[in-house]
């Protein structure tokens, strides 16, 4: 049964981009400030994913064992800095965010079961590198804040208190993908990038009321999923004319909830974000305390820890046409509260008997919930794509079941993950 792990890393660099073939002006006319020596510095955030199946003891690999690569291998060398000069392949190709994220993956790949590097220069902009050549995506983020209602020509209760005119501050997230110049390492001109957003969408959505400024929503339901596939439809060309790709647009209502879309006819997305608080102990109860804390560390400790658990439940589907939505929501939080309440304020390994027998390591909880949210999610018309659950900012884990060959809620049930040790 395949996971992925992402695992957090920090480091704190400065550099700066000029090309000894340039001249001061070409350079400064190129990459703007970013050229001026000696560079500027950023907090970089870096989200190393691994996949593998679960092994014995619930796991990947053993976090503390991945930890120490990305440190010895990464950010003990890139910690304090200067990038220009501190890795040869800098000095080949600039150190853009995407080329960054390309020369990680490239260091970690012989040592890891890489699927994907991210690199985040600050909230508004990242870099994913899946190993790929030169192929490389980066992300924006912006927002604007809008008035809406939910009410189709069919029905307005469907939307309870949706239907009455309220507004949002909307997160966009822009991803485009390309080909890296192999002397910027960049996949497009993030000014003109930024500056399509701005005036292809930020412009037309802040501070207008979708339903009665923009025409398009005068006849069709401005759901979130809507909205997403509009702005993808703004967007594509002018990207397309920068010399890259849209690949993906991300709108959030709230923290609570997005929808992403791929450019995939009218197939979305849509996750919904919520939060329970466990105890736990990660240890196996046929092992000694000894063997436990060699394995697990100080999440062998007798008497537990705890987290507040952040569950993304993630749905794919096409956009209803006459609800706008790919499944009702009501429905779908109520299923996902069914599930999360008995595991809210419990100690998991006592409270909830599947771990009395199975460690619950984050990857074994996804992978319980994931199962059991699999067929009343069908129920509702819609497919579980994925289950993604942040157990601490440094660790978090996905499953997404459509790998998983007909496993059903049973299976799981009656075959704990742990087998015998
Ligand atoms: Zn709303
Ligand atoms: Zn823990």
């Amino acid at each position: 049964m395949q996971c992925v792990v992402n695992r957090r890393a920090q480091f704190l660099a400065s550099h700066h981009y000029s090309l000894p073939e340039l001249g001061e002006t070409e350079n400064l006319e190129k990459f703007g400030r970013s050229s001026k020596f000696p560079g500027q510095g950023h907090n970089y955030t870096l989200f190393i994913s691994i996949a593998g199946e679960l092994d014995k003891y619930g796991m990947v690999l053993n976090l503390s064992d991945v930890k120490q690569v990305i440190k010895r291998e990464i950010t003990d060398q890139l910690d304090f800095s200067y990038l220009n000069n501190v890795w040869p392949e800098f000095q080949q190709t600039l150190s853009s965010n995407e080329n960054i994220a390309r020369v990680i993956w490239q260091r970690l790949a012989p040592h890891l079961p890489l699927i994907r590097v991210q690199l985040v220069e600050h909230t508004g902009l990242w870099a994913d590198y899946m190993g790929e050549g030169m192929q490389a995506s980066l992300s924006i983020s912006t927002h604007f804040s809008a008035a809406h209602r939910l009410a189709s020509n069919l029905s307005s209760e469907k939307y309870s208190k949706c239907s009455r005119t309220h507004g949002h501050n909307y997160h966009l997230e822009v991803t485009v993908e390309g080909e890296m110049d192999s002397r910027t390492g960049m996949i497009i001109d993030l000014d003109a990038l930024n500056r399509v957003v701005e005036n292809d969408v930020v412009k037309i959505f802040d501070h207008f009321c979708v339903n009665k400024d923009i025409p398009h929503f005068s006849e069709i339901v401005p759901t979130t999923e809507n909205l997403v596939l509009y702005i993808s439809n703004l967007l594509k060309s002018p990207i397309q004319k920068l010399g890259a790709k849209l690949s993906q647009v991300k709108l959030f209502e709230s923290p609570q909830l997005w929808v992403d879309y791929q450019g995939n006819g009218t197939e979305t997305f849509l996750t919904v974000k919520s939060e329970f608080s466990s105890a736990h102990r990660l240890a196996h109860p046929g092992l000694s305390l000894e063997k436990n804390t060699e394995i697990y560390g100080k999440c062998a400790r007798v008497n537990g820890h705890g987290h507040n658990y952040q569950l993304e439940v993630t749905v794919k589907g096409e956009i209803d046409s006459s609800t706008g939505m790919v499944v009702d929501l009501g429905a779908l939080n109520q299923v996902i509260a069914n599930l999360t309440e008995p595991l809210d304020h419990s100690f998991l390994n006592r409270d909830v008997p599947y771990f009395g027998e199975v460690v619950p390591t984050a990857e074994n909880i996804a992978l319980y919930i994931s199962n059991m949210l699999r067929l009343p999610i069908q129920e509702l018309g819609a497919e579980l794509y994925k289950v993604k659950l942040v157990e601490s900012p440094n660790n978090s884990c996905e499953i997404y079941p459509s790998d998983i060959e007909s496993t059903s809620v049973i299976t799981v049930q009656n075959q704990p993950v742990l087998a015998t040790v």
